[in-house]
C-alpha cells in the first residue's frame, strides 16, 4: 500500500548530529554541518519533500524525524494528518517547574565501585581515564577521543555504579573534549578557561 506524504524539513534546527541519515540514507544526506533533505524544494525557509511513498519508505522517513533529537523533521500524510510532529507539547495544567539544587558537601555519596582520574593528552589527541577502586590505586585506563565511547567502555566494564556518577563522568569528558578541540588546559573538576 501507498500514500501520499509531505515531509518538512527546518535545516536551521539542525545540529548534525545524523541520526536520520543513518535511518533513511535514500532521504537525507550531509553537507558537512547539516542534513540535507533530498529531492526537496523550498517553501517558506523549510525543505519540503512531496512523494508518494510504500510502508517501508514511511516507516524510513517516520523514524528518521523520531530520532531527531531537535524536533527538525515533520510527516504527515496529505489529508493534513500529523504523522510525527515538529513541535513539543507543553502540558498546560499540572506541569511540574522545580528550580535545580545541589549541594556537593552535603549530598556527594561516593560509588563504592571506585573513582576516575581524567588527563588529556595533547600530544595522541586523546582523553585518558584512569579507574581507582580504592585510593591511589589505579586498575583500569580507558583511552579514547569521544566522550561517547569512552563512557560506553566504561559502562560496559561495570567501572560505575552510581547514576550521579555516571553524569560526574560524562561532563568532566566533555570538558575534557572540549579542552582537546580548543587546546586549553583541562583540569578535573576545576571550570575550563575559554
Ligand atoms: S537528526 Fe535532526 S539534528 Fe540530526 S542531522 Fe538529522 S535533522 Fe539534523
Amino acid at each position: 500500500m501507498t500514500k501520499d506524504i509531505i515531509v518538512e524539513y527546518h535545516q536551521g534546527r539542525c545540529i548534525g548530529a545524523q541520526k536520520c541519515i543513518e535511518a533513511a540514507p535514500a532521504y537525507f544526506s550531509f553537507d558537512g554541518e547539516k542534513a540535507v533533505l533530498l529531492l526537496s524544494q523550498q517553501e517558506n525557509g523549510s525543505s519540503v519533500l512531496r512523494l508518494r511513498m510504500n510502508e517501508e519508505q514511511l516507516l524510513r522517513i517516520r523514524k528518521a524525524a523520531e530520532l531527531c533529537p531537535v524536533n527538525a523533521i515533520k510527516v504527515a500524510d496529505a489529508e493534513g494528518n500529523i504523522l510525527v510532529s515538529d513541535t513539543v507539547e507543553v502540558q498546560q495544567q499540572g506541569l511540574r517547574e522545580i528550580t535545580a539544587e545541589y549541594d556537593d558537601l552535603k549530598e556527594f555519596v561516593m560509588d563504592k565501585k571506585g573513582y576516575f582520574l581524567i588527563r588529556i593528552d595533547q600530544s595522541t589527541n586523546k582523553i585518558e581515564v584512569a579507574f581507582c577502586p580504592e585510593l591511589n590505586k589505579i586498575v583500569v585506563k580507558v583511552t579514547g577521543r569521544k566522550p561517547l565511547e569512552i563512557y560506553q567502555t566504561i559502562i560496559k566494564q561495570g567501572l560505575i555504579s552510581r547514576l550521579d556518577h555516571a553524569a560526574y563522568l560524562g561532563r568532566e569528558l566533555q570538558k575534557a573534549y572540549i579542552a582537546l578541540q580548543k587546546n586549553i588546559l583541562y583540569v578535573q573538576d576545576d571550570e575550563l578557561v575559554l
